[in-house]
């Protein structure tokens, strides 16, 4: 037993963590008893804040019992905190409990520097940078606050061998290898090698991922051209050359790609899709790669990856307005709950992050998607295989998932006839199922079902909700649109949802919208709502409503009324009514932030890739939301 509750106090006890049997001395038996202990207090600091149910402490405490981690890096693993969350909460709770992570976040010039002097750095919070060092502090001192010249450095004290595991991971870190040059050339053409002459053919895979890791890329492009290969990678939507290498380096990159991508070795003629999952200095990445068919045997490979942290956000950080309405229908024992949205609307954003709100350890959750693009905890996910050695399709999926004592089930997308169908038969078998669907509006999402066949009498007692959706940028707090430095002078720093959600709690409801009547708020509204309260502008709204308002299409009741009003602005026939003062005047620690990196992007160089270090309020737009 692991937990109890005592006049609202909670007691987490008699974790196995301090039950371990196997230790060889007394000493390392203290050490992990008050491992446990500080762990459970962490621990329940967590349920008192709200930032964690006993239960997924505990399921935690389970897994901490087997692999040793640490609590904090576990429940970041199974997407109950989130990794710029952690740090944070450890920070309050008991600097000492960061040594306890490889959570890495700072950015790594100089790997070999860590290796002379012996460092491991723990991770890095909006003041502190958490290091340990065996060897000359004070050289580690000045280096380290050359590189971060707005934060303290605090020295954690740990065993010797936290170091060296951690100097261990570093090997397969990019190194940075200048050429030495006689001082006057011009910094702007010089090249930066990342992947150090004479590494092995086998480590460069692994440096080109770490690297677009700890530099916040999204994309890895390696191209191949008629005597030698390319390396791009894509940060903050920009594309830079990290590598040049040997076509025989190409080959052997490919084949590692392929095997790990799960891909087939020796086609080459057709466009493949894969994936694998990688960690990258203590977090986990899922990593999705394509492959390109080209000239004479040769393949173009994009690898994507995928932050988990970027896809844990809470629903109710998401902007849809009627969560209340989504919630209820997602409560439902058994039915079908659909997320409705062109490509690109941030449908498996909300679907994710719903799912991750269910009780995930005391229901069986099951997914079946094509492909996963991130794993969960506690859900069973399934991914259907197009390649053609091993057919799974959908529906022998959903079958098998039968077997499988489901509860809620996820059916990725319904696109056609069967797909729809198995969506129809597990919700009739008494199951919760999510899904989505390529639909504009509430409407166009059941026309779409009857169209492949699912009948009225069918949906009617079945269909709980439907919520349709668009992604929109909002508008920048400091400059309200004008440009400025933490929008990277977009005027826009982030994406909301703009939403409208057909709840349908009983059959009368379905039978009410069959007969043309719309009781839910419709998408429009909800974006001129968005535009009031100043959210976005209406250069936005025309740019992502714009066919729907050059047609006026009548699917989208109140179109006309958001017509007018966006049309004329952005002819500049009328002024904008969004209230564009800043929301917020720069701070002394914004603009400390900004210069830090700023200089850390001078430091990095202009032709090497380059990581903006910005707090969660600057968040690139870029791969906020997956779909
Ligand atoms: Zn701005």
């Amino acid at each position: 037993m692991f937990g109890k509750k005592r006049g609202g106090v909670v007691e987490l006890v008699d974790a196995t963590v301090s039950d371990n049997h196997d230790l060889d001395d007394g000493e390392n038996r203290l050490d992990l008893v008050w491992a446990a202990e500080d762990q459970m207090r962490f621990g329940e600091m967590l349920v008192s804040e709200g930032r964690a149910t006993i239960e997924q402490v505990q399921a935690a405490l389970w897994e901490a019992s087997v692999n040793g981690k640490s609590l904090g890096n576990i429940l970041v693993k199974q997407s109950v905190l989130r990794n710029r969350d952690l740090i944070d909460l450890q920070e309050r709770f008991d600097s000492a409990q960061i040594s306890t992570n490889i959570q890495f976040n700072v950015p790594i010039e100089d790997v070999g520097f860590l290796h002379q002097e012996k460092v491991a750095v723990f991770g890095m919070s909006p003041t502190t940078v958490y290091l340990a060092c065996l060897g000359d502090q004070r050289k580690v001192e000045r280096h380290f606050s050359a590189a971060f010249p707005n934060k303290t450095l605090e020295f954690l004290a740990v065993r010797p061998q936290m170091v060296d595991a951690f100097l261990q991971r570093t090997d397969k870190l990019p190194a940075r290898v200048e050429t030495p040059s006689s001082g006057n050339v011009d910094k702007r053409i010089e090249i930066v090698r990342y992947v150090p002459r004479g590494t092995s053919d086998a480590d460069v895979l692994d440096i080109l991922v770490n690297l677009a890791g700890l530099r916040g890329g999204s994309d890895i492009h390696i191209e191949p051209k008629a005597e030698s290969y390319t390396v791009l990678l894509r940060i903050n939507r920009i594309r830079r050359i990290i590598h040049e290498g040997p076509l025989r380096q190409f080959a052997a990159l490919r084949a590692q790609v392929k095997e790990r991508a799960r891909m087939d070795q020796m086609e080459y003629r057709k466009p493949q899709d894969g994936g694998y999952s990688q960690e990258i200095m203590g977090r986990m990445f899922d990593l999705r790669v394509a492959t390109f068919p080209l000239n004479a045997g040769m393949e173009k490979i994009v690898i994507r990856l995928l932050d988990p942290d970027k896809a844990s956000r809470p629903l109710s950080d998401l902007g849809i307005s009627k969560t209340h309405d989504w919630n209820a229908a997602c409560g439902y024992p058994h039915g079908l709950v659909i997320v409705a949205g062109k490509t690109n609307s941030g449908k498996s954003t909300t679907l994710i992050s719903s799912l991750r709100e269910q009780d995930r350890i005391g229901k069986s959750i099951y997914t079946i998607e094509d492909p996963i693009e991130h794993r969960v905890d506690f859900i069973t996910q399934m991914s259907v295989n197009r390649a053609d050695t091993v057919r799974l399709d959908c529906q022998a999926a959903t079958r098998a998932m039968m077997r499988g004592d489901p509860e809620i089930i996820l059916i990725g997308e319904i696109r056609d006839r069967e797909t729809a169908q198995a969506a129809v038969q597990a919700a009739e078998s008494g199951h919760l199922v999510f899904s989505t669907l390529h639909a504009g509006t509430v409407r166009e999402t059941v026309n779409r079902l009857r169209h492949f066949d699912i009948d009225d009498a069918t949906l009617r007692p079945m269909l709980r909700g439907v919520l349709a959706q668009r992604l929109i940028r909002t508008l920048c707090d400091f400059c309200r649109g004008a440009g400025c430095g933490p929008c990277m002078m977009t005027g826009y720093n982030n994406m909301t949802v703009v939403s409208e959600m057909g709840f349908f709690p009983s059959e009368d409801h379905f039978r009410r919208m069959m007969d043309d009547e719309v009781f839910w708020e419709p998408m429009v509204s909800d974006a001129l709502r968005k535009l009031e309260l100043g959210i976005t502008d209406e250069k936005e709204i025309h740019r992502v409503f714009r066919s729907e308002i050059e047609y006026l299409n009548t699917d989208y009741p109140g179109v006309a009324e958001l017509a007018a009003r966006v049309k004329a602005v952005v002819k500049g026939t009328a002024k904008s009514m969004v209230d564009l003062e800043p929301r917020r005047q720069m701070t002394d620690d914004d603009h400390k932030r900004l210069a830090t990196a700023a200089e850390l992007d001078r430091s990095l160089g202009a032709l090497g890739v380059r990581k903006m270090i910005v707090s969660p309020e600057y968040d690139t737009v870029a791969n906020a939301y997956g779909d």
